[in-house]
Protein backbone atom coordinates (compact mmCIF):
# COMPACT_ATOMS: atom_id res chain seq x y z
CA UNK A 1 0.00 0.00 0.00
CA UNK A 2 1.43 3.72 -1.33
CA UNK A 3 1.51 5.52 2.41
CA UNK A 4 2.28 2.68 4.25
CA UNK A 5 5.54 2.88 7.14
CA UNK A 6 5.50 -0.30 7.11
CA UNK A 7 4.95 -1.25 3.32
CA UNK A 8 7.89 1.00 2.59
CA UNK A 9 10.13 -0.62 5.63
CA UNK A 10 9.53 -4.34 3.45
CA UNK A 11 10.14 -2.62 -0.34
CA UNK A 12 13.39 -1.01 1.35
CA UNK A 13 12.14 2.51 1.01
CA UNK A 14 12.85 3.21 4.47
CA UNK A 15 15.74 1.28 6.62
CA UNK A 16 15.26 -0.95 9.41
CA UNK A 17 16.90 -2.96 11.95
CA UNK A 18 16.11 -6.30 10.45
CA UNK A 19 15.49 -9.16 13.65
CA UNK A 20 14.62 -11.78 10.69
CA UNK A 21 13.01 -12.00 7.44
CA UNK A 22 11.32 -14.54 4.80
CA UNK A 23 9.03 -14.95 1.79
CA UNK A 24 6.15 -14.06 3.98
CA UNK A 25 7.16 -12.24 7.35
CA UNK A 26 9.50 -9.65 8.92
CA UNK A 27 10.55 -8.88 11.86
CA UNK A 28 12.67 -5.45 12.88
CA UNK A 29 13.03 -3.52 15.89
CA UNK A 30 10.56 -0.73 17.26
CA UNK A 31 11.85 2.69 16.46
CA UNK A 32 10.59 3.63 19.90
CA UNK A 33 11.46 0.72 22.20
CA UNK A 34 9.45 0.42 25.58
CA UNK A 35 12.22 -2.08 26.06
CA UNK A 36 15.57 -2.77 24.61
CA UNK A 37 14.72 -5.47 22.10
CA UNK A 38 11.08 -4.84 21.28
CA UNK A 39 10.57 -5.83 18.06
CA UNK A 40 7.77 -5.71 15.49
CA UNK A 41 6.13 -8.68 13.58
CA UNK A 42 4.43 -7.88 10.30
CA UNK A 43 3.10 -10.00 7.40
CA UNK A 44 5.11 -8.54 4.29
CA UNK A 45 1.32 -8.05 2.51
CA UNK A 46 -0.69 -5.43 3.86
CA UNK A 47 -3.46 -6.10 6.00
CA UNK A 48 -4.64 -3.71 8.17
CA UNK A 49 -5.68 -5.54 11.97
CA UNK A 50 -6.39 -9.09 12.50
CA UNK A 51 -9.83 -9.27 11.26
CA UNK A 52 -8.30 -8.79 7.56
CA UNK A 53 -5.84 -10.66 8.54
CA UNK A 54 -6.51 -14.01 6.46
CA UNK A 55 -6.07 -17.19 8.77
CA UNK A 56 -3.11 -18.96 6.73
CA UNK A 57 -1.45 -15.54 7.06
CA UNK A 58 -2.10 -15.37 11.12
CA UNK A 59 -1.17 -19.33 11.51
CA UNK A 60 2.46 -18.52 9.42
CA UNK A 61 2.91 -15.28 11.89
CA UNK A 62 2.33 -17.13 15.25
CA UNK A 63 4.62 -19.59 14.18
CA UNK A 64 7.45 -17.17 13.02
CA UNK A 65 7.16 -15.57 16.23
CA UNK A 66 7.84 -19.05 18.39
CA UNK A 67 10.62 -18.80 16.47
CA UNK A 68 11.69 -15.18 16.89
CA UNK A 69 10.83 -14.39 20.26
CA UNK A 70 13.37 -17.02 21.78
CA UNK A 71 16.16 -15.35 20.14
CA UNK A 72 14.95 -11.47 20.91
CA UNK A 73 14.46 -12.52 25.10
CA UNK A 74 17.71 -14.76 25.14
CA UNK A 75 19.47 -11.66 22.85
CA UNK A 76 18.82 -9.05 25.63
CA UNK A 77 18.98 -11.23 28.55
CA UNK A 78 14.96 -11.06 29.05
CA UNK A 79 12.66 -13.40 31.22
CA UNK A 80 9.89 -13.14 29.27
CA UNK A 81 7.91 -11.14 26.54
CA UNK A 82 4.46 -9.43 26.14
CA UNK A 83 2.99 -10.17 22.85
CA UNK A 84 1.03 -6.90 22.24
CA UNK A 85 -1.59 -6.34 19.45
CA UNK A 86 -3.01 -2.75 19.08
CA UNK A 87 -6.30 -3.74 17.04
CA UNK A 88 -8.04 -0.31 15.78
CA UNK A 89 -6.94 3.28 16.17
CA UNK A 90 -8.87 3.08 19.84
CA UNK A 91 -6.83 0.78 20.82
CA UNK A 92 -4.29 2.25 20.73
CA UNK A 93 -3.69 0.91 16.73
CA UNK A 94 -0.81 3.77 14.98
CA UNK A 95 0.54 2.05 12.10
CA UNK A 96 -2.66 1.18 9.97
CA UNK A 97 -0.36 -2.60 8.95
CA UNK A 98 -1.02 -5.52 11.57
CA UNK A 99 1.51 -5.77 13.65
CA UNK A 100 2.88 -7.60 16.66
CA UNK A 101 4.83 -6.36 19.37
CA UNK A 102 7.30 -8.68 21.05
CA UNK A 103 7.69 -6.96 24.13
CA UNK A 104 10.61 -8.60 26.13
CA UNK A 105 9.66 -8.24 30.12
CA UNK A 106 12.65 -7.75 32.73
CA UNK A 107 11.98 -8.03 35.94
CA UNK A 108 11.05 -4.87 38.22
CA UNK A 109 10.94 -3.01 34.78
CA UNK A 110 8.26 -0.91 35.52
CA UNK A 111 5.99 -2.04 33.08
CA UNK A 112 2.77 -2.15 34.46
CA UNK A 113 -0.38 -3.45 32.80
CA UNK A 114 -4.17 -2.68 32.85
CA UNK A 115 -5.75 -4.02 36.59
CA UNK A 116 -8.93 -5.48 35.98
CA UNK A 117 -12.23 -5.43 38.52
CA UNK A 118 -14.65 -8.19 39.03
CA UNK A 119 -17.81 -8.07 37.54
CA UNK A 120 -21.33 -7.13 39.82
CA UNK A 121 -23.94 -9.36 40.22
CA UNK A 122 -25.62 -10.24 36.67
CA UNK A 123 -23.37 -8.35 34.78
CA UNK A 124 -21.57 -11.21 33.15
CA UNK A 125 -24.67 -13.00 32.33
CA UNK A 126 -26.13 -9.57 30.89
CA UNK A 127 -22.74 -9.27 28.80
CA UNK A 128 -22.20 -12.59 27.76
CA UNK A 129 -26.02 -12.68 26.53
CA UNK A 130 -25.24 -9.95 24.17
CA UNK A 131 -21.84 -11.21 22.76
CA UNK A 132 -22.38 -14.86 22.24
CA UNK A 133 -25.11 -15.12 19.84
CA UNK A 134 -22.94 -12.61 17.45
CA UNK A 135 -20.44 -15.44 17.30
CA UNK A 136 -20.69 -16.75 13.77
P1 LIG B 1 0.99 0.59 17.16
O1 LIG B 1 0.73 1.75 18.08
O2 LIG B 1 0.43 0.84 15.79
O3 LIG B 1 0.55 -0.72 17.75
O4 LIG B 1 2.55 0.46 17.06
C1 LIG B 1 3.29 1.06 16.05
C2 LIG B 1 4.74 0.94 16.44
O5 LIG B 1 5.51 1.19 15.31
C3 LIG B 1 5.17 1.92 17.53
O6 LIG B 1 5.67 1.20 18.65
C4 LIG B 1 6.24 2.77 16.85
O7 LIG B 1 7.32 3.09 17.70
C5 LIG B 1 6.67 1.90 15.69
N1 LIG B 1 7.10 2.64 14.51
C6 LIG B 1 6.46 3.67 13.91
N2 LIG B 1 7.13 4.09 12.83
C7 LIG B 1 8.23 3.30 12.74
C8 LIG B 1 9.33 3.24 11.82
O8 LIG B 1 9.44 4.01 10.87
N3 LIG B 1 10.28 2.30 12.05
C9 LIG B 1 10.20 1.42 13.09
N4 LIG B 1 11.18 0.53 13.22
N5 LIG B 1 9.18 1.44 13.98
C10 LIG B 1 8.21 2.38 13.80
ZN1 LIG C 1 1.30 -1.68 4.71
Amino acid sequence: MEDCIFCKIVKEEIPCHKVYEDDDVLAFLDISPVNPGHTLVIPKRHYVDLLELPETEAQTLIARIKKIAPAVISGVEAKAFNLNLNNGKIAGQEVGHFHWHIVPRFESDGRELWRGQPYGEGEAEAILEKIKNLIK
